[in-house]
C-alpha cells in the first residue's frame, strides 16, 4: 500500500490500515460504465481496490459528457477502453479489466463468481434482475443505484441478510422511464454514485450495512431511507428462483430493447 497515496484514508477515524487492506485486496466489478458507474469506478480506484472490472457495450457519445466521466476527446472510443485510460492515471496500481459485452445471462454466469461486489451502474432493469439473480445465487454482495431526473436511489443487496431486489422491486413493478426519456441532471448520478460507493465500500470494509432503500431528491435536497423487508415469499432470495439466469436471456441486449 502507498502510505502518501492514501494518507488521508489513513487518518481518517473509520478505518484502520487493516480496513485498507482488506478494502485493497477486494475485487469489484462494475456493470454500466454511464454516469454512476463512471463515476463510481473513479472512487473506487481511488479506494486502491485490487481488481476492477468495468462491464458495458457502448461508445462514448458527445450526449454523454454532461454527466459522465468521460472527455470530448473519448467520443467514438469504447467506454471500457477510454475509461481504463483514465482510471490508470488516477491510480496505476489498480487492475483495471474492460469488458465490450453486455451483462447477459451468459456473462454473469461465468464472470461473477470470483467478485467481493457488483456495482450497478446500468439503466434497465431487465440487467438489475440480471445481476440480482446472479449475486443471490453466488452469494455476491451488490449495490443498486439509479438517477434520472433529478432523483436517485441506491440500496445495499447482501444476499442472506437485506432484501434483494425482486422483494422491492417485484416483476409486475411495471416499465421505468430512462434518462434519454425525460433528462437528467447532470449533478445527480455523481451524488448517487458517491453515496452508493461509500455502501459499497463498508461492505468491502466488513460493516454490517443495512439494506434500507434510500432516496435522493438533489432539487429540493432531501434524502430519505425507508426499510425494506425481505419478502418471504420472494421467488429470487427465498425460493431460488432464477428467471434470468436461462437461456432467454443468454444474448440479451438492454440497447434493442429502450
Ligand atoms: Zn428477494
Amino acid at each position: 500500500m502507498d502510505f502518501l497515496y492514501h494518507a488521508r484514508h489513513l487518518v481518517l477515524s473509520r478505518f484502520s490500515q487493516a480496513d485498507l487492506q482488506r478494502i485493497s485486496d477486494s475485487k469489484v466489478m462494475i456493470v454500466g460504465m454511464g454516469g454512476t458507474g463512471s463515476a463510481a469506478a473513479r472512487l473506487f480506484a481511488g479506494a486502491g481496490i485490487s481488481t476492477l472490472a468495468l462491464v458495458d457495450p457502448d461508445i462514448v457519445s458527445l450526449s454523454n459528457i454532461q454527466r459522465q466521466q468521460y472527455s470530448i476527446h473519448d467520443v467514438g472510443e469504447k467506454k471500457v477502453i477510454a475509461a481504463v485510460k483514465y482510471l490508470k492515471e488516477v491510480n496505476p496500481q489498480v487492475d483495471v479489466t474492460p469488458y465490450d459485452a453486455v451483462f447477459d445471462s451468459d456473462f454473469a454466469l461465468s464472470r461473477v463468481n470470483d467478485f467481493d461486489l457488483i456495482y450497478d451502474g446500468t439503466d434497465n432493469i431487465t440487467t438489475r434482475r440480471i445481476i440480482n439473480d446472479i449475486c443471490v445465487k453466488t452469494e455476491t454482495p451488490w449495490v443498486f443505484s439509479s438517477a434520472i431526473e433529478t432523483y436517485g436511489e441506491f440500496k445495499a443487496i447482501i444476499p442472506g441478510k437485506t432484501s434483494c431486489y425482486e422483494c422491492f422491486m417485484p416483476e409486475n413493478a411495471g416499465p421505468q422511464q430512462t434518462c434519454s426519456q425525460i433528462g437528467v441532471l447532470n449533478s445527480v448520478p455523481s451524488t448517487v454514485a458517491s453515496l452508493a460507493y461509500a455502501l459499497g465500500l463498508r461492505i468491502l470494509k466488513g460493516d454490517n450495512v443495512p439494506g434500507d432503500i434510500h432516496f435522493i431528491d438533489a432539487w429540493n435536497m432531501n434524502l430519505e431511507k425507508i426499510r425494506s423487508a425481505r419478502n418471504p415469499q420472494c421467488p429470487v432470495c427465498s425460493r431460488g428462483d432464477f428467471q434470468y439466469l436461462v437461456e432467454k436471456y443468454s444474448g440479451f441486449d438492454p440497447r434493442t430493447v429502450q
